[in-house]
Order: structure tokens, then sequence, then C-alpha cells
């Protein structure tokens, strides 16, 4: 493992933060936490946290002794000074003397020690920091540490490595008892250079910061150098018989997202869905597809703070063989419904005789390994799939090693039970109210401009997950990364392409709730001499392109189970004809219709469609010489044509995005046609 320290930058970083009144301590503990955080070998996720102790200056001018430590929230990688809140060392080490402590009572004390009060929490591995004597403490997760400790013989393992160097902690749980513990175990061998905590991870300290970084870096090279003597050549796990032809993630994920999703208790109520983020490479497919693979795979996380994001378990469902999709989802079915039994039981038992019982959480995976393919990680929105994901990956990593060194154990079960239901572990995730398409994919077509980038904004700001699919892919890049969602380059007149595209919108999210269907151009032509190129060219992309996006979402739908919401851009054109408008009103017209076909074939899968009628809205289509040519032809100003409507305002591409999030939240319509036109009753549907 590189040490990246570099004397330069931490002089740099040092000047920089000064002029800012902020002093050379904490500016040389932020420019360590950062080289630690940017490599996700030592840190991911939030993982890991460092402090220094140092003094500053309060309100009444008094020096004051404080631990700057790394506040909940933050993230080693890109941590700032106000991510590393000061907490009054004198009356916080004070603590060390009592026996026990309750968590909320640490907690109240570590906030309670706060110079500034609107601080974040200081990290739950605080007092540990404190009562350390010295000056800088760095804390990692280190993949290569893990390896090594991860075993029924990890602390011989250590020893034989480390010597003295490191001292072995026991593994108990963060709190107040870790930190008496590693306290003592400090004490006992006062020349160590840092801790190996058994089953959990490695902390250096250091005078300076440099000397804390440099003897992190030094352990972790020494536990990579172990593992890679250990794994020389050697194939870790041996592969189970899996079925030659494998189904494609594309197919596969849209069944498991499905079968994830937690039915509603309510008839009336929507089911819970999840969001999926596919992983694969070689290493991946080794350990899924190894004959062992429910042996290693489900003992326990690599290290215990990953029990809250990947559950203690991953779930593990048979090799999806091409051709026999139905049979996998029946089989996956009955391997979920387990996985749900299998984890209230686990509950059930830990919870029992508990002075304040927990309140279950819900009993669906967040990872699925899958033979042959590869691995999902799950989680209420992409961020929190992502998350699930890496973490799996790394657990991959972990076990791999792991396994080449002996065999992975990780914590019994009681340990785990405690860290995922431990309260302070359940708040890192939060508990905001969720927003109205949380946990939804949505696909927008023709969505890097205009109405389609509009309401690309619109989804996502309700909470959903959103493809943006166009044939500009370049613009597409562009607004994915302006609101947040994923591009993806289609061309929608192309029937391969269409295919493609929710193949890889079903890779990236697991599969698709909402399409809306809006690419589209005006072609124009008086219809008694428009030649019959033109009316086909708009028809496939006015309405053939609408079929296609929709054949290909709705067998996404089905896959899932779990219903859908087709929404089509139709235009006045399809109900109030313009004059020249013929070559665009046809295809609409028909598309209108296609809307109603898909809400009667449809409707009893829970598949909903409608459509948006808008009319007059500033686009490619309706650019502003368009606007100055039609306006003239009237007389009117430009804006006078723009508010020619009853209600006499502009309607804007955000009003017609808005129209088409109501359309998806609106759990009982199907086949309408909602008009966003100011008024004009001669579009108005009767
Ligand atoms: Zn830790």
């Amino acid at each position: 493992m590189e040490n990246r320290w570099s004397d330069r930058d931490a002089e740099v970083m040092v000047a920089d933060y000064a002029a800012g009144g902020v002093g050379s301590d904490l500016a040389l503990r932020v420019y360590s936490s950062r080289l630690l955080g940017a490599d996700a070998r030592l840190v991911l996720h939030g993982g890991g946290n460092t402090s220094v102790k140092t003094t500053v200056t309060d309100i009444l001018g008094d020096q004051v002794e404080v631990l700057c430590v790394k506040g909940s929230g933050w993230d080693l990688g890109d941590i700032a000074p106000a991510g590393l809140p000061a907490v009054r060392l004198a009356p916080i080490r004070r603590l060390l003397a009592l026996d026990a402590m309750s968590d909320q009572e640490m907690v109240n004390a570590q906030r309670g020690a706060l110079l500034d009060s609107t601080a974040p929490n200081p990290s739950v591995e605080t007092l540990l920091h404190a009562f350390l004597p010295h000056k800088f403490v760095d804390h990692t997760h280190a993949d290569a540490v893990l390896a090594l400790v991860d075993h029924a013989d990890g602390a011989e393992l250590c020893t034989e490595l480390y010597g003295a160097r490191m001292a072995l902690v026991p593994y108990i749980m963060p709190g107040f008892a870790l930190a008496r513990k590693a306290h003592e175990v400090f004490r006992a061998n006062p020349d160590s250079e840092g801790l190996i905590l058994l089953k959990h991870g490695i902390f250096t300290y250091g005078e300076t910061a440099q000397q804390a970084y440099d003897r992190m870096i030094e352990m972790v090279s020494l536990a990579e150098e172990r593992v890679a003597r250990a794994n020389c050549g050697a194939k870790i796990f041996e592969s189970a018989a899996i079925p030659d032809l494998i189904a494609p993630v594309a197919k596969v994920a849209p069944i498991l997202r499905g079968l994830t999703a937690i039915a509603a208790t309510e008839a009336d109520a929507e089911p819970v869905r999840f969001i999926l983020d596919f992983r694969t490479s070689p290493a991946i497919r080794d350990y899924v597809a190894g004959a062992e693979v429910a042996r290693y795979a489900r003992q326990g996380p690599v290290t215990p703070d990953h029990a809250i994001r990947t559950k203690p378990l991953p779930l593990i469902v048979e090799a999806p063989e091409s051709g026999d999709l139905d049979g996998f989802r029946q089989r996956a079915a009955a391997s979920v419904k387990k996985y749900a039994a299998d984890y209230r039981d686990y509950f059930g038992r830990n919870n029992a005789g508990r002075t304040v019982p927990k309140r279950p959480l819900d009993a669906r995976p967040r990872v699925i390994l899958v033979p042959g393919l590869g691995l999902f990680g799950i989680g209420d929105s992409g961020r929190a799939a992502g998350i699930a994901a890496d973490l799996a990956e790394t657990t991959v990593g972990v076990i791999a090693a792991a396994e080449g060194l002996g065999r992975f154990e990780s914590v019994s079960e009681a340990d785990i039970f405690d860290i995922e239901y431990w309260s302070l572990e359940q708040a890192k995730l939060g508990k905001a109210a969720e927003k109205p398409l949380a946990r939804h994919v949505a696909a927008i077509t023709g969505g890097a401009s205009g109405i389609g980038l509009a309401t690309a904004s619109a989804f996502r700001a309700a909470g959903a997950e959103v493809a943006i699919l166009d044939r500009d892919g370049r613009a597409a890049q562009a607004a994915a990364e302006e609101t947040g969602a994923l591009a993806v380059a289609c061309d929608v007149t192309e029937a391969d392409a269409v295919v493609a595209a929710f193949d890889t919108v079903a890779q990236a999210f697991g599969g698709v709730d909402i399409v809306v269907s809006n690419a589209g151009a005006a072609w124009q032509g008086r219809i008694g001499e428009v030649s019959e190129a033109v009316l086909r060219e708009s028809f496939e992309l006015n309405f053939f392109a609408h079929q296609r996006v929709a054949q290909a979402a709705v067998a996404i739908m089905r896959a899932q189970g779990t219903g859908g919401a087709l929404l089509f851009n139709t235009s006045k054109q399809a109900v109030n004809p313009g004059p020249d408008f013929g070559p665009y009103g046809l295809p609409k017209a028909a598309t209108l219709f296609l809307m109603r076909q898909y809400a009667l074939d449809h409707g009893a899968d829970g598949i909903r469609a409608n459509a948006v009628n808008a009319d007059r809205v500033r686009s490619a289509m309706l650019d502003d010489e368009m606007i100055a040519a039609r306006a003239e032809a009237r007389g009117l100003s430009a804006e006078d044509y723009m508010t020619g409507n009853l209600l006499g305002r502009e309607v804007r591409a955000a009003d017609v995005a808005q129209a088409f999030v109501t359309l998806a939240l609106a759990r009982k319509t199907t086949g309408a046609v909602l008009t966003v036109d100011g008024g004009n009753i001669a579009a108005a549907l009767r």
C-alpha cells in the first residue's frame, strides 16, 4: 500500500487553513484523514474515524484542551474542520472512572462536552480516542487487516505478523465498554504503535499526524503482504456446477426486484419497492459460484458496521439458467420467502428477554448473490443500493483473502444482532420522511432537453431514480449530471436501441416503474399534398417509438409484477388539429389511442396508462423564431401569443413536468388525459 504523505501538500493545507483561523493541528488532521479516506482499501462510506488532541481558545479567552474527532455524517475522504467537532477532553476523560455507561448516557456526555452546541454528534468511537494519550489517532477497517482478524485464529496470525508492535483487543461492540477495554490493553502495552481490534479493524497512533499515518500504512502493508503470501497462485473457491447458459442480468434483475418488494399489507396500498445495483467481476463470479458459498458468505459481516447497510446475511439464489426464467422465478420466490422467515426467527431469538424490546426491521436482504452472474446491492434508493453493493464487493475481497489464510469467521449471531439493532448505528441511516416517488425508477425519453429535462428534474425532486434516454448521448450525459440521473444514449426509432436502453436501465436500477414517453418532433405539410414519406417518418417517431418504448417497459413491469405507469406526451394536435400540422397530429392522435389500449390491455397487470396534452410550450419544437412568426401571423406580440389561453398565463416545461408527476402518483387513474395548456376549450376532451 502506497504511503501518500507529501510534506509539500501538508504545508499547503496548513497555510490555507491558517488564513481561515484553523490551527495547524486540525489542518494536519484534515490532511491525513483525507489521505486515509481516499483509499477504498482502507475506508468506505463513512467507515473509519480519526482524531487529534489540541487546544483551542473558548469565548472567555481560556485555553481549553479538546479532542477534535470525526463527526457523524462525515466521510474521511472529504472531511473539513467542521467535520471534526471539538469536545472538551477533561470531562470525557473522567468517564474512564465509570464501570458502565448506557449508549444514551455516552452520547449525552459527548454532546454535553462539545464546544459548539450545533456540531454533529462525535463518532461512536470518541471515547476510545479520548482515553488513549496520543495526540493523533487513526482508525480504519482496512481490507487486509480484516482478512487477518476474521478468523478463529486471528489473534495468532496478528501476533505472528506484528509481534509487540500492535496490541490485540478482543471483539466488543463499539461504545463505552470497547473504549475501556482498548485503554486497558494499551496500558498493558505502552510501547505499542497501535491496536488490532479482532473482527473489527485497526487503530494506529502517534505524536504527529505523519507518524500515525505512516504506522497505519505500514501495518496495513504488512497485512497485505501476508495475505498475498498465503494466496499466491492458489484458486481459493472450488466452483459448484452451474448451467452453461446463464440468463442475462437485465432479465434476472426485474424478477429479483419484484420478489424483494414488500407486498402491501392493505389491499389498497402500494408495495414497498427497492432499488437494485448490479456488480460483477471475475472475482465476484468465483465467489458467488463457489461450492461452499453458503458457508463462507452466510456467517456475518467482515466488520460490524457493515451490518446496517448489508443486513447480517446475503440471500443466495440459484444460478438463473437461460431459457428457464419461470423456473428461476419460482425457486427464487421460495428463497426470498425462506430468507424472510429465517430473518424473523433471528430477530425473535435475539430479541427475546430484552428489557427494552426492539422493533423488527424489514425482512428483506440487502445483498443477493447470483451464481453465474454476480451480486446485487439493494437499498431504498440508488445511493443506498450502491453502498450495499460497494460493501458487498469489499466483503468478497476480504473473505477471499481470509479463506486463503484459513477459514473466514465473523462474530457471533448475538453480536451481529447487537450491532444491527444498535440505536446509534440505526441513527446513521437517518429517519427523514420519504419523498412520494422514492424507491421508484422512471425512464424518460427525449429527456435531455425541454419538457423531457424538466420532467427528469421533477421526478428526481419527487425522489425517483431517473434514466434519461436521448438520442443525443452527450446531451443526455450533461442532463444526467445536472439532475443526478443515469444517461442512456438511445434513438427511440430503432427497435434494438430501445430494448438495449431498457436493459441498461434494468441493470442499473433493477427495473423500471414509470415511463415518460416524451420524445417527439413536429412535421408539417398540407394533408392533401404532403408526401407519404413525411407522414411515415413522423409516424415512426410520434407513434411507433411510443409503442416500442411502452412495450419494452411493460415486459420489465410484468417481470417485476408490481404494476407501473406509462405516461405519454401527446399534444393538443391529437385532439384539436392545427392547419398544416396533419403529419404531426395524426400519429399523436394514434398515440392517444395507444395509451387507451395499454390502459385496457394491461390494467389487470396493475399498469396504468395516461397522457399529458400540453400546448404552446417554449421548446426546440417551438423556438423563439417560430413564436415570433406565429405571433406576427395573428397580429400579436410574442408574449400575447404565448399567454393566449383562458388563464392568460404562459405554460412552461416545468408545468408539463408536474403533470407527469401528478399522473405517476394518481394511483386510481388510468386511460386519462391531463390537459396543460392554460385553458383551450377547442382542445378540451369530452
Ligand atoms: Zn470501527
